[in-house]
């Protein structure tokens, strides 16, 4: 299976200006900190490189709001960008590198821009290959902050929807 082993950030949300790597290893990681430090937004930048289209399941307006907006010194950033880095050493995604690097940019007019290894791509390319490894932001392999509370609170019939979902039978 390949994993992400690194996720780069720059210009998004509250993560600056700067270059911000997050190395991540096989297994578990956790990321804790204070509240409002930005954990969640490490979240909404993994849904956003894996071509997320709603702004608001990635808690912002619009896309121009993923720009970091400046403070502390520092001035707005004029885009921002997320790469993702996947280990590819077994194969799994099927292009011919062991790393994959697939990354999403947008700028102040909310325009976004693909890559794949650098090289521009599609929504659908990205979304196509990540199908194989189930990595999607409609998935339910994204657990994000309240959907437990959600998933406890539904009726049974809304419980039954993602059942069904989730074994490819809801259509
Ligand atoms: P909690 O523990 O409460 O869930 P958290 O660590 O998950 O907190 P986040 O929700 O990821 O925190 O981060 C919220 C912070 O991100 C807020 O301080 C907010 O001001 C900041 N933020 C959001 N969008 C931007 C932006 N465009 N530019 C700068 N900062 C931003
Ligand atoms: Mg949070």
């Amino acid at each position: 299976m390949s994993h992400v082993s690194k996720i780069e950030l720059r210009g998004f949300k509250s993560f600056g200006n700067a270059k911000v790597s997050i190395p991540l290893s096989r297994g578990l990681t956790a990321i804790v900190g204070p509240n409002g430090s930005g954990k969640s937004n490490v979240v909404d930048a993994l849904c956003f490189v894996l071509g997320g289209m709603s702004a608001k399941l990635m808690r912002a307006e619009r896309f121009s709001d993923f720009l970091f907006n400046g403070g502390n010194g520092q001035r707005p950033a004029p885009f921002a960008e997320v790469l993702l880095h996947f280990n590819n050493e077994d194969g799994a995604l099927p292009i011919n590198s062991t790393t994959v690097v697939i990354s999403r940019k947008v700028d102040r007019s909310g325009k976004c821009v693909y890559r794949i290894n650098r090289k521009r791509a599609s929504r659908q390319e990205i979304v196509d290959m990540l199908s194989k490894t189930m990595s999607s932001p409609g998935g339910y392999n994204f657990i994000m902050q309240g959907d437990v509370d959600r998933f406890i609170k539904m009726d049974s019939f809304d419980r039954r929807v993602i059942i069904d979902d989730l074994a490819g039978v809801a259509e």
